[in-house]
């Protein structure tokens, strides 16, 4: 536990040598990685690292290599004394707040283009006039980590070189904090998915752990982006969560065709004034479901006279016999008919905000509860 204000830490040298020496006294290290503004949300991640670990690293960087040349980046809100203060309000729970100027800077040539400068960040926008791919400037970087499918799709599809800056930038903060865990907000289903997937197959020996999204008190999930609503637009954005929640319910209610459910919510967004990206079912890893019968154990509570707790108690069973098969399917594969646990994802624009948001609907949990 910290027993001091977090240290900052720009170099990664310096960020590595520590990990080290805390590693070297036994000690285990939660990674936090966020593009700063924080709210809510992060601080979610930050406390649960808190309880993980014996030491939190929280990184703030907002990392060109996932904005495309048409994206938001030099509009992106950055608040960095705001975070600090933030971060200060919870009571120790960080040890260092990582601040690199430019993780991309490998000669140290790329002042111009130095994203994260400090000048910029107490301009409120962490981005102001800098190059948003890094690959379009050529700035000395060539490497590139790919989830080749889970990136496809949903946010991949209008972000196309989105999740390939994710899983690189996410890849050297793991080689340069060398954390024991790293904690991903599902607000960013998708993403969170990417990086577990990431960290399996390319052997990094860190736990990926998800935490729930975190929601202002009328439903809207925080997110930084908030910030750039109008109070109109941010009224009509509601439109996602509350939509979402509706079919949720429907889906309770027996409504598992996806069509029908997308439908209702594309139909709620767009009266509001909304512009749907996209909005689809998708299959919840059984990776997911497995990690869940582990902590969460439902066999017992489940009244075998229905049909559907009978079918879900042998599915379980079934998962729980069949590990490598559960990795397996990791795959976010698109749904027709809710069956099995799927996440409704949405990102939609208000005004000139893109935001996401998801919902994990589970009717077989929900006939077993
Ligand atoms: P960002 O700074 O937006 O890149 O987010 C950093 C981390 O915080 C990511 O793992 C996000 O998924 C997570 N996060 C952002 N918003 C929320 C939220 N409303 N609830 C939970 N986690 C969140």
């Amino acid at each position: 536990m910290a027993t001091k204000e977090p240290e900052i830490i720009t170099d990664k040298t310096q960020m590595r040598n520590w990990s080290r020496a805390m590693r070297s006294q036994g000690k285990t290290i939660g990674l936090v990685p966020t593009m700063g503004y924080l709210h809510e949300g992060h601080l979610s991640l930050v406390k649960q690292s808190h309880r993980h670990a014996n030491l939190t690293v929280v990184s703030i960087y907002v990392n060109p290599g996932q904005f495309s040349p048409s994206e938001d980046l030099s509009t992106y809100p950055s608040d960095f004394h705001g975070d600090l203060r933030k971060v200060m309000s919870l009571s120790k729970a960080v040890d260092v707040v990582f601040h690199p100027h430019n993780l991309y800077d490998y000669k140290n040539n790329f002042k111009n283009n130095d994203v994260n400068d400090s000048k910029r960040s107490e301009s409120g926008n962490a981005g102001s006039g800098v190059v948003s791919c890094v690959e379009e400037k050529g700035m000395g970087h060539e490497t590139w980590v790919r989830v080749e499918r889970l990136e496809k799709g949903l946010c991949g599809k209008s972000r196309p070189v989105f999740f390939r800056g994710v899983a690189t930038i996410v890849s050297k903060l793991f080689n340069i904090v060398e954390p024991d865990f790293a904690f991903f907000g599902k607000k960013d289903y998708q993403q969170f998915r990417v990086i577990q997937r990431m960290v399996r197959d390319l052997d990094f020996g860190i736990e990926v752990i998800g935490s729930e999204i975190v929601r202002d008190e009328d439903g809207l999930a925080l997110s930084s982006r908030n910030v750039h609503l109008s109070p109109e637009e941010r009224e009509k954005a509601l439109s996602i969560n509350r939509s979402l929640f509706r079919a949720r319910s429907s889906a309770e209610k027996g409504q598992i065709n996806c069509k029908e459910l997308r439908d209702l919510v594309i139909q709620a967004i767009n009266d509001a004034g909304g512009r749907i990206d996209y909005a689809e079912a998708r299959l919840e890893t059984l990776y997911t479901l497995y990690g869940r019968m582990k902590t969460e154990p439902m066999a017992p509570n489940v009244d075998q006279s229905s049909f559907l707790e009978y079918a879900y108690f042998k599915h379980l069973t079934y998962l729980l016999n069949s590990t490598s098969q559960i990795v397996d399917q990791e795959s976010l594969e698109a749904m027709e008919e809710i069956k099995s646990p799927v996440v409704f994802c949405i990102a939609a624009w208000f005004g000139k905000v893109r935001l996401i948001d998801n919902m994990e609907i589970n009717i077989m949990k929900h006939f077993c509860n």
